[in-house]
């Protein structure tokens, strides 16, 4: 099959200026281009056409030749010396037609970043179970970790002693080169060093050449006073350690309180339940009741109701961030004896018969229940 006629391929008169035949390639490029129309042969031949046909209208001496001889002109021209073109340029027309659609650069950035080795270690994250009290009163406790570190043997270089690290012959030192995909290149991470423009001859034998070994390390963290739950302590730089001279990562030291048998955490505040005798909520008396810094009585007055709550004022957490200390929230439940032996059960029966004259006044609670109970019965019957 003959080559078409470039002009004919990008649908512009013979006397186009430059700008229309720009103007036609970036409509044809976007209409056949391979990324969106994969595995279409035919959309690809085009879109090769169209490229092919730019590149020489584009360029005043092949624009000059092909007007003059045709396609015979260019091949004399390639004949002598100028190169199979094409590939080698399509990276750059690429920038151009695509650069403002799809953000600009594609590719760019890893150039950019891919001439540099230097990286900062990566951040580690450790979550640390504490118990409330040493939440609540701060500690300082060891941990255990494993890190990766610069291989002592070789500082980090991953060459053997005696074999420093030679310049790589794959890309010349630059660390980066240039790969044929198809009918296009990119420049790309040279594969042999990886970027780092030297390769190792005799690898370090005790980090295998990596110049990196996993390593426990063994630190003392200071936690302070009223740290709570999701909580985090940075110890900046005790992170894995950085890539040829980056600085180390961080590592976070994440707080998790364990539930504690006793007492319920919400932010500043502490609860827990006090236990009390049916004897004592109905008499009043003392009850002893624990907090975090020890006993503390609370004054439990005749009448007391299960379910009431006590508050006793700061006896709850200074928060890590400052602010008012918490509270401490005694919730009673009233205890149903259990155990009973005849004598006691006789006793209650007793009392219970004493109540009966007057049993409304005795029961707070099931008055109001009952009065419930009667009025949803009558809204139901109406
Ligand atoms: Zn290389
Ligand atoms: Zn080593």
């Amino acid at each position: 099959m003959s080559k078409r006629d470039y002009y004919q391929v990008l649908g512009v008169a013979r006397n186009a200026a430059e700008d229309a035949i720009r103007k036609a390639y970036r409509r044809l490029a976007m209409k056949y281009h391979p990324d969106r129309n994969p595995d279409d042969a035919e959309a690809e031949e085009r879109f090769k056409e169209a490229k092919e046909a730019y590149e020489v209208l584009t360029d005043a001496q092949k624009r000059a030749a092909y007007d003059q001889f045709g396609h015979a002109g260019l091949d004399a021209a390639r004949g002598a010396g100028a190169g199979p073109g094409g590939a080698e340029a399509f990276g750059d027309i690429f920038g151009d037609v695509f650069g403002d659609i799809f953000g600009g650069g594609g590719g760019g950035g890893r150039r950019r970043g891919g001439r540099s080795n230097v990286y900062r270690g990566a951040d580690l994250r450790y979550e640390l179970a504490l118990d409330l009290e040493q939440a609540v009163f701060g500690t300082t406790t060891e941990i255990d970790f494993q890190t990766t570190a610069d291989c002592q043997e070789c500082t980090g270089s991953g060459a053997a002693k005696g074999h420093p690290p030679v310049k790589c012959e794959s890309c010349n030192g630059a660390g980066q080169v240039r790969v044929s995909q198809g009918f296009f290149s990119v420049q790309q991470t040279c594969p042999r060093c990886r970027g780092r423009g030297t390769v190792i001859e005799k690898p370090c034998a005790s980090c295998a050449g990596q110049g990196r070994v996993r390593t426990p390390k063994r630190l003392s963290v200071k936690v302070p006073a009223g740290v709570d739950t999701g909580d985090r302590i940075r110890l900046a730089g005790e992170g894995e350690a950085g890539r040829n001279g980056g600085p180390p990562g961080d590592l976070y030291v994440e707080i998790a309180v364990r539930e504690h048998p006793i007492f319920e955490r919400d932010g500043a505040h502490l609860s827990c339940e006090v236990p009390v005798s049916f004897a004592t909520a109905a008499l009043g008396g003392s009850v002893d009741v624990p907090t975090l810094e020890g006993h503390a009585i609370i004054k439990v007055p005749a009448e007391t109701q299960s379910g009431r709550v006590f508050r006793l004022r700061g006896k709850g957490v200074r928060p890590v961030r400052g602010g008012a200390t918490g509270d401490l929230f005694c919730r009673v439940v009233i205890e149903t004896p259990v155990n009973l032996s005849d004598e006691q059960k006789a006793l209650l029966r007793k009392f219970e018969a004493a109540m009966a004259a007057d049993t409304r006044s005795h029961n707070p609670r099931e008055r109001s229940w009952l009065e419930g109970v009667r009025q949803f019965f009558s809204r139901m019957g109406s």
